[in-house]
């Protein structure tokens, strides 16, 4: 099923969200000029797809972040916005996302969340992006930086290739990974483990990963 086509949860949610935010442009600063709205879209944890509902009922407790085996969420900083601080994200520097399928109960961090902020909906599929379910859970999707890669500039890389459990990240015609966004659950797998930014590999001007996840609102924009 081509990118396009495939059902995605959280998409349209986000995307209201941000209207909205624009929609109240009006209340971006307060006082010193402090930012109340997000700076920009986040990635967040299994179940947190659901912006408003994540900013409506999330308490700010850091227990999914503490509780991720994977150290893959990270709190927001005020940069990003008041009403996000502190709200959980993904971060791919340190971990990635498993969707903690070695547990019956499914993800952890939605298991410990004491609100719901955290929520999968019923009947959400977790994993493999391959047979296009409705439901299927998406955390981003990955993009490469061609300027960035280490494979571009002829290092042979292709740790981003071996590391995504889901074949969503090939060698394209001149050795240089291409992401399948059909197959990618925006895991983060891929964006850990890339090489790009390491001592004595890093491109002029780089300023992160040669892959990274991005949310999905970025890609249907
Ligand atoms: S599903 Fe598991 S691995 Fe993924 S962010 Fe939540 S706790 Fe971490
Ligand atoms: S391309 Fe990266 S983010 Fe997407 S499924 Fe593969 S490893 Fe995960
Ligand atoms: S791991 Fe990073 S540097 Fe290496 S091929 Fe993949 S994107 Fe390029």
């Amino acid at each position: 099923m081509s990118e396009s086509k495939r059902p995605r949860t959280g998409g349209f949610t986000r995307r209201t969200f941000a209207l909205g935010a624009l929609g109240a442009v009006g209340l971006v600063t307060v006082g010193a000029g402090a930012k109340v709205l997000p700076a920009r879209s986040l990635l967040r944890p299994p179940g947190g797809q659901d912006e408003v509902a994540l900013l409506g009922t999330c308490l700010h407790c850091e227990k999914c972040r503490e509780v991720c085996p994977q150290g893959a969420i990270g709190p927001v900083h005020v940069e990003d916005g008041l009403l996000n601080m502190r709200t959980p994200t993904l971060d791919f520097h340190g971990g990635w996302c498993d969707f903690c399928t070695d547990v019956d109960g499914g993800p952890r961090c939605a298991a410990v969340c004491p609100t719901g902020a955290l929520a999968l909906p019923a009947g959400a599929v977790l994993g493999s992006t391959a047979t296009g379910e409705t439901g299927t859970v998406i955390l981003g999707v990955a993009r490469v930086n061609r300027d960035w890669c280490l494979a571009q500039r002829g290092m042979k890389c292709r740790s981003c290739v071996d590391a995504c459990a889901f074949k969503a990240v090939t060698l394209g015609y001149d050795n240089v990974p291409v992401v399948d966004e059909a197959l990618c659950n925006g895991c983060g797998s891929c964006e850990n483990v890339c090489e790009s930014m390491s001592s004595g590999s890093i491109a002029p001007g780089a300023t992160d990963r040669a892959i990274v996840v991005v949310p999905l609102d970025e890609v249907e924009a």
